[in-house]
């Protein structure tokens, strides 16, 4: 069925009787030729850009939960190009693109919002860190924008310029950023995948894989054994416990990250805006709701829920930056459980295993690579070959001394 506001108002009009389910329900069959460990944003949208663009088939999704229900469905949706690095950023100005052009090509409202990132700059050093990244960004394609303190004032007017320990110097203006829909975007990405023959199982836990000579065969799951010619693992926060099955140890921490959302406001912050002397960012949801976060709760853990003196700190950092939100009650936080890379940049690589891929290491910023992860990480499994823009990922890149670092940090997973 297509999705059209024509369609809306028919169904308006008859009683809403025509709406079928968005994606099928089907048993797991006994063998696949491509099998997705997690149903996050980036196993559908391998899964979909495999069926669509690498001409795949017999593909099934697995997913221990239920579609949305992991870090997809639980990140603060802010989509950007605007990275410093060679490694990272055609990668991420690929994902924006893609973006773009989602919804249409979907035939999904995932409310991809270009509202705007505004990177706030608090001391000459990070003006000059600012321009850099500007520079980088508009070398790679992506739009950057210098905005000394007036140019902030005119989009902010409400940000604390005048009596602040931290005070606005300007910012870094990215107008093609924004947010988009998270759980609209697995579920965007389902559809499309179902409707093109991938078998989407939810309820279905990979708890081991079949590996003989090298080579796997297939994934032992809570629904029985399952053959596969090739299997991609894409779990995000679940990385490390999922690929210590197939014997492997990876340079990935998990710990949690939390995010807020207020009660619903009239339209207050236009589009995305980070503090640059503390950890705080936030936009407004469409409901109206402030959505904000911080930083990580720097200890390792599997828990998806996070610990009070990241709030205290992350409010903070927000009271800092616009003294209005203390009039302001919270709603709900939640936390989910982040890949963390020894160098803040994922992996999209084969393993020493053949037929098993490995897709992790987001960190807090997974969501924006959606389209581009699942775009290469389909090439990858399709082609045995890296995507072009994705050839920096890989998991011996420790070893080889080429790490990709945006922020200079070392091998130190809790600082990116
Ligand atoms: C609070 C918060 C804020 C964030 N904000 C942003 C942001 O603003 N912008 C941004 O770009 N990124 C953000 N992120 C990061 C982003 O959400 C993640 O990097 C990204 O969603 C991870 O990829 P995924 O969608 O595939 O993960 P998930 O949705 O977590 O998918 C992995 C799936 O694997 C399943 N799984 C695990 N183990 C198994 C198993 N054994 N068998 C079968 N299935 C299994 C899980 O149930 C899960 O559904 C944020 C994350 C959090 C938690």
């Amino acid at each position: 069925m297509g999705y059209s506001g024509l369609r809306v108002i028919y169904e308006a009009l008859t009683g809403h009787k025509g709406w079928k389910p968005a994606w099928r329900d089907p048993a797991p069959q006994s063998e696949y030729d491509i099998v997705i460990v997690g149903g996050g944003g980036h196993g559908l949208a391998t899964a979909y850009y495999l069926a669509r663009e690498f001409g795949q088939a017999r593909i099934a999704v697995l997913e221990k939960g239920w579609i949305g229900g992991g870090n997809v469905g639980r990140n603060t949706t802010i989509i950007r190009s605007n990275y410093l690095l060679d490694g990272n950023e055609p990668f991420y100005e690929l994902s924006l693109r893609l973006w773009e052009g989602l919804e249409q090509e979907l035939n999904f409202n995932a409310m991809v919002s270009q509202r705007g990132i505004l990177n706030l700059v608090h001391t000459d050093a990070q003006r000059d860190a600012a321009r850099r990244r500007g520079n980088a960004m508009i070398l790679n394609g992506s739009d950057a924008e210098l905005l000394d303190q007036d140019g902030v004032r005119a989009l902010y007017p409400f940000l604390n310029f005048d009596d602040a320990r931290f005070p606005i110097k300007g910012g870094l203006l990215h107008r093609r950023g924004g947010t988009v829909r998270h759980d609209g975007v697995a579920w965007g990405y389902a559809r499309a995948a179902d409707r093109r023959g991938v078998d989407i199982i939810q309820n279905c836990e990979v708890t081991g894989f079949r590996i003989e000579n090298g080579r796997v065969r297939g994934v032992e799951t809570s629904r029985g054994y399952i053959g596969a010619g090739k299997v991609g693992v894409a779990v995000a926060g679940s990385s490390s416990r999922v690929m210590q099955k197939a014997g492997l140890r990876l340079p990935i921490e998990s710990h949690v990250l939390q995010a807020f959302v207020s009660e619903g406001l009239k339209p207050l912050i236009p589009g995305v805006i980070t503090f640059g002397a503390g950890h705080f960012y936030c936009s407004q949801s469409d409901k109206g709701g402030l959505v904000f976060g911080g930083d990580i709760d720097m200890y390792n853990s599997y828990a998806q829920r996070g610990n009070l003196p990241v709030i205290e700190d992350v409010l903070e950092g927000g009271m800092a930056l616009i003294p209005a939100l203390g009039r302001v009650r919270l709603l709900r936080a939640w936390g989910g459980i982040m890949d963390m890379s020894m160098d803040g940049s994922p992996f999209i690589d084969r393993t020493g295993i053949e037929g098993l891929y490995f897709n992790g290491g987001w960190c807090y910023g997974g969501f924006k690579a959606t389209p581009a992860s699942g775009f290469c990480f389909a090439h990858l499994m399709a082609t045995d070959r890296p995507h072009a823009v994705a050839g920096a990922y890989r998991l011996d890149r420790f070893r080889s001394g080429h790490m990709i670092d945006e922020k200079g940090q070392g091998a130190q997973p809790n600082l990116h």
